[in-house]
This record gives structure tokens, sequence and C-alpha cells, in this order.
């Protein structure tokens, strides 16, 4: 079923696409979901993997955004926190409950979140994720055994999602095949056509591996770029006005002994005005992030030295194990593809991060902004623009309460295979076939070489960093162990794609290069 042989073969023989969705991160893979669902020939080209943008790269909250709270976006946490809700029960292999302390060393810090907290957890609803509250000095340092105690004055606990969100965009991608709808990455949208009226009705499409090029029709085609929205634009409209103006944030990785215990620290206030999380994920700990207004986009953004220094400096300040560029596991950076600001003194925190639905003349539908947590509303609304604009018959939408694959409810997090679901009996199945498979990648990890076999046969990875960024997150979680198993993945790869010496090869150095970028040196 998710043979790419078959996806194509299935593209080759369909002549006419209802809709033809361009980005496969999560705002596409929504809109392909929703579309399926609801029962249209829906295809969606990827130009190289699921969640290679933006998707892969966010701080893995599943939340409301106490940040936009405090600036009083009722609207947006309370449509956020709703989607938080449904995310938990039709993902649940994948997202977790996270409780959050807030470590106050002012008293009036204090009372000023126990009562923002409070209308935040009253904005859930039905769907609250627990109760916040106040807790003592005491209380906290017995959590937190590596925070920095000195002028601490109490904190307060909150509740929030934490999730991974590249293998939820690989899971949404099967869910969407299995609904019906053809999805494939490594397959780059190169231009757009347009019929006799001006209307686009077709995408021109290349398969980066064989590189056969594609003129395929639809009656809708959606821009879900990210980033790249703008370059999309341009293909409809040479003149189109920039829309998206990137911000970068960065991440860096640390060792779990950083932050022991199963609570995250939510730094409310930075010392330049920002949020700052530490947040248990797989095994280690993620801190960040940044808010850096850059002028240009691209699918490797680097971290600045500026960004670097803040997160270490800022970490320094809160806990009271010394943290230094050395520790550093991984850092990665993301953008967000944020509305162009109205003029150079609007500041990016100031800018709108609700998502926004653009038609343009030639009735190409951009979806843009919005976050990982609110991506199905994003769908529904997109796809309710469509039927508005009479350019696909009137369906329900259906992903409300649609589980996505692999979800199964119960989950025993006992193994690190649980972030599988379903699937995770898949992997044991194939370490029972082939015992060699069981081993171990590497001596500090905990992942196994089935657990690749598992990605080439069923998840549609087609190279090493398919697998060791967004299969099993190898990459964001210990850069330089990654590059020390890159040859033996390679060839495990090279054996389930029957595929040649050469190509490994070539694979191990493209992967390095990318690789190198995610150490910190
Ligand atoms: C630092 C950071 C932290 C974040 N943290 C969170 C968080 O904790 N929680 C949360 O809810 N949200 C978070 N977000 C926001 C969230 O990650 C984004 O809103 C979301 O990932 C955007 O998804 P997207 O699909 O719009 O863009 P992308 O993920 O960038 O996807 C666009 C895709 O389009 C593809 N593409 C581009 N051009 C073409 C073409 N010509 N042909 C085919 N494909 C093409 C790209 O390869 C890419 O994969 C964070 C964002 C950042 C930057």
């Amino acid at each position: 079923m998710f043979q790419r042989k078959t996806l194509v073969t299935q593209l080759e023989d369909t002549k006419h696409w209802d809709v033809i969705i361009i980005g496969g991160g999560a705002t596409g893979l929504g809109v392909a979901l929703d579309c399926t669902t609801r029962g249209y020939k829906t295809l969606l080209l990827e130009q190289v993997d699921f969640a290679k943008g933006t998707s892969s790269r966010s701080t893995k909250l599943v939340h409301g955004g106490v940040r936009y709270l405090a600036q009083g976006n009722i609207d947006l946490v309370r449509e956020a926190l709703h989607e938080r809700g449904l995310l938990l029960k039709n993902a649940s292999h994948l997202v977790r409950n996270q409780s959050f302390i807030i470590p106050n060393y002012g008293w009036w810090d204090n009372f000023f979140y126990a009562v923002g907290l409070k209308i935040y957890d009253f904005l859930s609803g039905k769907l609250s994720f627990g109760k916040s509250m106040r807790i003592k000095k005491k209380e906290i340092i017995s959590r937190l055994s590596t925070l920095e105690t000195h002028n601490l004055k109490g904190g307060v606990v909150y509740y929030d999602g934490q999730f991974d969100d590249s293998r939820l965009a690989v899971n949404i991608a099967q869910s969407c095949i299995e609904n019906g709808a053809t999805v494939l990455n490594h397959f780059k949208v190169k231009n757009l056509q347009k019929d006799e009226k001006g209307l686009v009705n077709a995408v021109v499409a290349i398969d980066t591996e064989t590189l056969k090029e594609y003129s395929l029709n639809a009656k809708v085609v959606v821009n879900a770029t990210g980033v790249f929205t703008d370059d999309i634009l341009k293909m409809d409209n040479t003149s189109a006005k920039e829309r998206i103006r990137p911000s970068q944030g960065i991440h860096l990785v640390f060792d779990k002994s950083f932050l022991p215990g199963d609570d995250a620290i939510m730094i409310p206030k930075t010392n330049d005005d920002r949020v700052l999380f530490l947040v248990p994920w797989h095994n280690r700990v993620l801190v960040g992030t940044t808010d850096t207004l850059l002028d240009s986009h691209s699918l490797e953004p680097k971290p600045l030295d500026k960004e670097v220094d803040f997160i270490i400096e800022t970490a320094n300040r809160y806990l009271n194990k010394d943290v230094t560029k050395d520790d550093v596991l991984s850092i990665f950076a993301g953008l967000r593809p944020l509305a162009a600001p109205k003029d150079k003194s609007e500041k990016t925190k100031e800018i709108s991060r609700s998502h926004k639905i653009i038609v343009s003349d030639s009735e190409l539908i951009t979806i843009t902004g919005g976050k990982w947590t609110t991506y199905r509303r994003m769908a529904q609304d997109t796809v309710n623009k469509i039927i508005e604009l009479n350019k696909l018959p009137n369906a329900q939408c259906k992903t409300q309460s649609l589980l996505i694959h692999g979800a199964n409810g119960v989950v025993d997090r006992s193994s690190h295979l649980y972030i599988y679901g379903t699937d995770q009996k898949g992997i044991e199945k194939i370490k029972e076939e082939d015992p060699s498979f069981a081993a171990r990648l590497h001596p500090r990890l905990e992942f196994t070489k089935a657990e690749v076999i598992w990605a080439v046969r069923h998840e549609m990875a087609r190279t090493i960093e398919d697998v060791l960024a967004r299969r099993v997150r190898i990459l964001f979680l210990d850069a330089k162990a990654a590059i020390e198993i890159a040859p033996e993945v390679g060839e495990l790869l090279r054996k389930e794609l029957n595929q040649t010496h050469e190509w490994r090869a070539q694979q191990i150095s493209e992967f390095i290069q990318i690789a190198e970028q995610y150490i910190l040196k």
C-alpha cells in the first residue's frame, strides 16, 4: 500500500484529480487527509520528504500557546486548545500530556501566571489536560533537581501536549493513502498551468528519483508550501507581492541529565521578552526557541551564533548544572512562515500567528501560517473555502474524530517503540523473522535496525536522511551518532531498495553533508 511504485502507477493512471496539494508538511498533509476523507480524488506532492521543512523542526508542543494568551489572543488560544484535545484523542500514540513548571523568582509573577493559567484551563473546556496550580518552592526543588534555586519563590504547574512532529506527518501521509489519496515524496512541482480563462488547472511536476516529468490536471490546486509559499505564488503570477517573511527558531538538544524528571520547564519571559522551553523528548532534553526575522528561506536553515548564545546563556541562568556548547547533542533550525510585516517596525512576536487562506485571481488556493497543533482545523477551513468557491461539490468534514494511522487508544510506553502505536507489532515481527535486525544501530542509542527496515518497507523512506531525520529521529537527538551509523543505514537501504554500491556511497556523502550542520562546532 505504501510502495512508491504503486503510488506512481496511480499517478500515471489518473487523468483528472479533484485536488492537487503542493507541499507535504503539516498543512499540506492535513488538507490531503481532509480532502480524501470527504471523497475527493486527491494527490499530494512533496519535493523532498514529508515534514522535511518546518514540520520536523518544531518545539514538539501540542499547545494553545500560553504566550498568545498573554497577548490577549483568546480566539486563537481557544481554537488551538480544542485542536490539542482532538489530537490527543486521534493520535494518542504520538501525543502525550506533559506537565510544565513555570518557576517564579518574584512573588508578583507567581500570582500573575497562576491567574493567566486558570484562564488557559477554562478555555480548554471539556478537552482539558489537567488543572494548573501554584506549587511551593519545596515541591519544585523535588521535581526539578537541576533548577537554579537562588531567589526561587514558588511556581505554577500547568499541562499541555508534547508530540513527535515528523512521525505525525508520516502517519498522516499513511492515513491519506489508506483513505484513497495518492501521496508522493521526492516529487517537485516545477510550474503551474492555466486554462483559457486564466484559472490554474494543472501542475508540472518532476519525479526527482527518475527525473520523469508529468503534467497533472486538477479542479483545484492548493499551495501549502510554508516558507516556499511565495515561490509558488510567483509561478502563478510573476509579479505577485511577497506574502511571507521567514522567522527562524532554533533548538538545542541535550542529555537527559540536564532535566532528569518528567516535568518540562517553561520560562515565560527571557531577558529579551521571549518564551523558552526545556522539554523532555525521546529521553533527551529539547531547549528552544528563538524568533529571528530572515530575508531568505532554505530547506536547511542555519542557526546563528547569537541564537545559540542566547539559548545557552538563558539555560545557564535557570539551571544549576553548567551547560556548554560541548553538551549539545544536536542543533536544528526551522522557519515560521509568518505573514510579511506591514512595515519594518513590526516585531515578529506581534505578527499574527493565525492561519491565512489566500485565493489568487487564478483561483490557486494558498494556505499558510498557523501551527502544527491547528493543522486539522486549517485544513477544514481551506476545504470549506474551496467548496464555497464552487470548485468542489459540497461534502462534510470528517477529520474531527478520525484516528490517525497507528492510533490505538491504549499506550504502553515501556518500550521506545510505543511511538509506532499499532505498527509496533510489525517491527517486532521484523526482528523475529531476522534476529540480526534486533541489533542496536549505535551503542548510545536505543533504536534498532528493524526500525530502518520498517521505515523503508512501510513508511516511504527513500534516503538515509528520510530515515535518520524523520522516521527515527537520530539526527535530531544525536547528530554525531547519526553520522557514525550512516554507512550501515546506507547498506540496509541499498539492499531493501535494490540499489547499487555507487548509490549508497552517494547517499552517505549527501547525508553527512547535511548532518554536519546539526553538530555545534
Ligand atoms: C522553531 C519553530 C517551533 C515551532 N514549534 C511549534 C510547536 O511546538 N507546536 C506547534 O503547534 N507549532 C509549532 N511551530 C509551527 C509549525 O511547525 C508550523 O506551523 C508547521 O510545521 C508549518 O507547516 P507547513 O506544512 O505549513 O510548512 P512546512 O512544514 O515547511 O511544509 C512545506 C513543504 O512544502 C514543500 N515544498 C515547497 N516547495 C515545493 C514544491 N515546489 N513542490 C513540492 N513540495 C514543495 C517543502 O519541501 C516542505 O516540506 C513551530 C515553528 C517553528 C519554526
